[in-house]
């Protein structure tokens, strides 16, 4: 039997992204935000999908996956390492055109030293109080910032889902103020919740994540990934039996059980099994039941004309959203857990033309 499938539709990811880019005015650019493997799908893929499409900025978190980017999209666009420089990471920056985002005071004073003229980008504090300069560290430092070419100054918002939150517009405000002591830098706040907060919060550039792969706060974003696992085994169970570890479902009618091969070991999270989740055939939903096993889970597959070789656990009827709602997490959790043993497939219109 097949390993379980997984498509991803590089066409929804570049129209994501394309709707998100629509959203700002033309002055703004919106960059992709391919850390952590693209959110699990694959920067190799991602990147130069996205780059044909006409991004020109890309964030990652670490300078090994800019490195690994940087191969995969060639020498045109611009990469930021928004977690910053480590020790160690200066080869790396140099030999592949990485822009590190500077954090800390100390972090300006090492790249000034290191890197005289460099490009940098400087993330500063509004708020959230993750990673950044507040304003007096950044007035210490400014005339370091001679120094150096700082390319971008940004911050993050902690709150962007919730459009109502008063945090947004406070941040908003800390940040303008505190961006003025860079400004010959580009400006950028908003990341995909940002975008959707409107103009104000788009300044000369957005870091569009999440919402390029279809996950919640871009309610109008495409789904980007189908996942079909394989029907390894199917049962009839009798009235009063139960299926699976701790006995925690209990048949009420005789009951047809498929199991299914994939469990928590492939990204399907063990709290999947505490929600409502559905597997499908076709437009046909069949509840997920039992609790998840690290390679297997079983469905109630009574009601199905005919059991098919493999039913999906993620479509256009159940998104990454839905299933973080079953597992009580979001969908950035489950898009980086999608599995390694799941045989990935890449559906692209476009032919992926060679790094420039
Ligand atoms: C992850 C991240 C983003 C992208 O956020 P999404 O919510 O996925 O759009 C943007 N900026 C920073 C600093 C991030 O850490």
């Amino acid at each position: 039997m097949a390993r379980a499938l997984l498509t991803i539709d590089l066409d929804a990811i570049i129209a994501n992204w394309r709707a998100l880019d629509a959203l700002s005015g033309a002055k703004v650019a919106t960059a992709a935000v391919l850390k952590a493997d693209a959110y699990g799908l694959g920067a190799e893929r991602v990147g130069p999908a996205l780059r044909a499409a006409g991004v020109r900025s890309f964030f990652v978190a670490l300078a090994e996956e800019g490195a690994a980017l940087r191969r995969a999209v060639g020498s045109g666009p611009e990469i930021f390492i928004l977690s910053g420089p480590m020790p160690g990471d200066a080869p790396l920056l140099r030999a592949h055109d990485l822009i590190p985002c500077l954090n800390s005071a100390s972090q300006i004073l090492e790249f000034a030293r290191e890197f005289p003229g460099g490009e940098a980008a400087i993330q500063v504090d509004s708020g959230m109080n993750r990673l950044g300069l507040e304003a007096a560290e950044l007035a210490e430092v400014a005339s370091l910032l001679q120094a150096i070419r700082p390319t971008l100054v940004f911050s993050h918002l902690a709150c962007a889902d919730e459009p109502g939150h008063p945090l947004n517009a406070a941040q908003h405000e800390a940040f303008a103020a505190i961006a003025r002591a860079v400004p010959t830098a580009r400006r950028s706040l908003a990341a995909t919740g940002g975008i959707l907060l409107g103009p104000d919060f788009h300044f000369e550039l957005t870091r569009a994540g999440v919402g390029l792969y279809g996950g919640h706060p871009f309610a109008a974003a495409r789904p980007v990934l189908r996942l079909a696992l394989p029907v390894i085994q199917v049962r009839d169970v009798d009235p009063g039996e139960v299926v699976g570890y701790g006995g925690a479902w209990r048949a009420e009618r005789p009951t047809r059980v498929a199991t299914l091969a994939a469990g928590y070991a492939d990204g399907l999270l063990r709290n999947l099994g505490f929600g409502e989740v559905r597997l499908f055939a076709g437009r046909h939903a069949c509840p997920m039941i039992g609790r998840v096993s690290m390679d297997l889970l079983t469905v109630d597959v009574t009601d199905l004309p005919e059991v098919p070789e493999r039913l999906e656990i993620l479509n256009e009827h159940q998104t990454v959203n839905q299933l973080a709602t079953a597992a009580g997490t979001i969908g950035y959790e489950i898009l980086t857990s999608l599995g390694a043993r799941y045989e990935r497939v890449y559906k692209s219109s476009a032919p992926v033309p060679d790094p420039e």
